[in-house]
This record gives C-alpha cells, sequence and structure tokens, in this order.
C-alpha cells in the first residue's frame, strides 16, 4: 500500500482569541523578529499580533494533544515556513485538533507499519477501503457506489481516528484501520 500523508483538509476555525505569553525557543524569536519587523514597516496594516498570538496558542494546542512541547511545535512549524507568516499560519495549514483520540507516531514509516495492509473501515458503508481518505470499496450504500470522503461535510462520523506524525508535525483525519478495529470500540450502525 502506498498510502502517502497529505495535508488536512479541515476547515477548523480559529481558536479564541487570547493574550500568549511568548515561548523560550528559536522559532518564537524569529516569528517575533518578523513581527516587530512589519510593524516597523506597515504599522497597522494588518493584525501581526493576533497572527503570532495564533501561532502560539494553536502550538500549545497541538502540544497538548500530542505530547509534544509548545516550543517544539513552534520551532518545527518555523523551521518549514518559507512564505509570509500571515499567510502561513491560518486554519488551513495548522487546523485545530477536533479529537481527543488522537494516536502519534514518530515517522510516516511508523505510521504505515502499524496500519500495514489491511485497509480501512469506511464510516459511511462499513466495507473495506484501500484509501484512507476516499472509500473505493466499491460497495453501493443508499443506492449509489459508496464514495465517502473523509475530508467532507460529516467527515468519518466519529468512526475514523485522528494521527498526528512527529516528522511531518501534521495532523490528520483517516477512516479507522481495519488492523485498529480490536483496540477500538466500533460504533455500530
Ligand atoms: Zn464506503
Amino acid at each position: 500500500m502506498q498510502a502517502t500523508i497529505k495535508q488536512p483538509k479541515s476547515e477548523a476555525g480559529l481558536s479564541p482569541a487570547a493574550c500568549s505569553a511568548p515561548l523560550d525557543c528559536d522559532g518564537y524569536r524569529k516569528l517575533l523578529a518578523a513581527v516587530e519587523d512589519d510593524e516597523k514597516k506597515s504599522p497597522r496594516f494588518h493584525d501581526y499580533r493576533k497572527t503570532l498570538s495564533w501561532a502560539v496558542n494553536q502550538a500549545k494546542h497541538y502540544a497538548s494533544k500530542t505530547g509534544l512541547t509548545p516550543e517544539a511545535i513552534l520551532d518545527a512549524w518555523e523551521s518549514k515556513r518559507t512564505y509570509w507568516y500571515m499567510n502561513y499560519y491560518q486554519p488551513a495549514n495548522q487546523p485545530s485538533i477536533e479529537s481527543d483520540n488522537v494516536r502519534v507516531f514518530e515517522t510516516v514509516d511508523d505510521l504505515l507499519a502499524s496500519i500495514g495492509k489491511t485497509g480501512f473501515r469506511c464510516p459511511n458503508c462499513e466495507a473495506v477501503s484501500k484509501s484512507p481518505y476516499t472509500c473505493d470499496s466499491g460497495v453501493k450504500a443508499h443506492g449509489k457506489v459508496c464514495d465517502w470522503k473523509v475530508y467532507g461535510l460529516f467527515g468519518h462520523m466519529g468512526k475514523g481516528v485522528s494521527v498526528f506524525v512527529k516528522e511531518q508535525l501534521a495532523i490528520e483525519q483517516l477512516f479507522m484501520p481495519v488492523a485498529w478495529e480490536q483496540n477500538a470500540t466500533r460504533r455500530k450502525p
């Protein structure tokens, strides 16, 4: 199986704005320097501090869900940032982690090894899909061949999983891997 990890499609909203204490890490210092530079060059043109605050809060949120530190998260985000932070820090790129049940893996290889080759349980037709994102079971459900999408409006309907891969610092939703079903309580349809 050649499952690849792609950017989550979640459109989660912004976390409530709150004052955030600075983090003691290079990532924070780099981001703050960029904010201060913009404030000098184009004062009051954008709310730069709001984005800074959002990034810090989101790093703390990711830390609370994954067991990493907020500093490690923000350092990694900043090390990967190649364009303006005002465009980089937004829910499409760092979506909120809705689930309390997040499984954390060091690497994509670890994740794929854990999933194995038994496929994923589609939350709609309940058959096995080879794709973790879009049902390809070929089974008919509700009068048509099922093509349920994990990033659609109803997601995995609480029957899938959220995984977080440390090397990518990305969270994403998957259909429930069949290999994990013994450990997860499957809801009856
Ligand atoms: Zn399906």
